[in-house]
């Protein structure tokens, strides 16, 4: 069955991937990230592809520009009733370093958004009395050295998915988290070019320790968003899935 999505962050990346697939997948996709034009553009991509898909400009950490993101999907594509919570961003320092405004900024995107995003398009959710909400968690969330903020964010993606679980199953909604490991995108990128590595010797490294001795695609990801979303997990909900080429917590 044809649904509407709402995927945050996904002109590049995971969000990106996750967009291609869910249209594949069969559902109209908006895209929603910082930038309008670079949103448009990868929906554009899609629909090339054969796919339904638009982009649209807006900040989830801000209220008014998630409405509005939200009912302009609303009335451009039917009403949302899959949301996949992956607008994110890193501001890394140790803590002694670490700055309130990166310590805000992180929270911000990353818990503030999927609270509004989420509280946004629950209400087309419990209408259609059918939902699928998927939050982007991290292997961070477990502790990682220089993360302070993401590591508690992330950790908080995870209390947040539970709780939307147990609020929103009555109404046929079902909230899950999928907790990446190393994933080779722009983010991983920076996290190279910051440290001072060339990005290929930190592959490396990172492969070592990852027992299906690889590293992560955006597409590994997708796929896991993919199956939340599907009509056949609606018996899912409230778990957090750890896709990072081995176990984790
Ligand atoms: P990415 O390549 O940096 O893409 C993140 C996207 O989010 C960018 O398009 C960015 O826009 C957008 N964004 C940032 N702040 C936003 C805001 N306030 N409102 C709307 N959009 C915003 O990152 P990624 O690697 O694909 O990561 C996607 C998600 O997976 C994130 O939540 C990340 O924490 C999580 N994750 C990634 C990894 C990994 O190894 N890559 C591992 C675990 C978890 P701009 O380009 O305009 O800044």
């Amino acid at each position: 069955m044809t649904r509407t999505a709402i995927v945050t962050g996904a002109a590049r990346g995971i969000g990106a991937a996750t967009a291609r697939r869910l249209a594949a997948d069969g559902h109209a996709v908006a895209i929603v990230d910082l930038v309008e034009e670079q949103a448009a553009e990868t929906a554009q991509a899609i629909t090339a592809d054969g796919g339904t898909a638009i982009g649209i400009g807006a900040d989830v950490s801000d209220a008014g520009a998630v409405t509005a993101a939200v009912d302009r999907v609303t009335a451009e594509l039917g009403a949302p009733t899959i949301l996949v919570n992956n607008a994110g961003i890193l501001r890394d320092n140790l803590l002694f370093k670490m700055s309130e405004s990166d310590w805000d900024a992180v929270m911000n995107v990353h818990l503030r958004g999927a609270f509004l995003m989420s509280r946004a398009v629950q209400a087309h959710q419990v209408e259609a009395k059918w939902g699928r909400i998927v939050n982007l968690s991290s292997t961070s969330a477990l502790g990682n050295r220089g993360q302070a903020n993401y590591a508690a964010a992330k950790a908080g993606m995870q209390g947040l998915t539970k709780t939307l679980a147990i609020e929103l199953g009555r109404y046929g909604v079902t909230a899950n988290a999928v907790a990446p490991g190393f994933i080779e995108t722009d983010m991983t990128r920076a996290t190279a070019e910051r440290m001072g590595v060339p990005f290929d010797a930190f592959v490396d490294a990172m492969v070592k320790e990852i027992p299906v001795a690889r590293s992560g695609r955006p597409e590994d990801v997708a796929a896991a968003v993919s199956f939340f979303c599907s009509e056949g997990a609606g018996f899912v909900s409230g778990q957090v899935l750890y896709v990072a080429g081995g176990p984790r917590a």
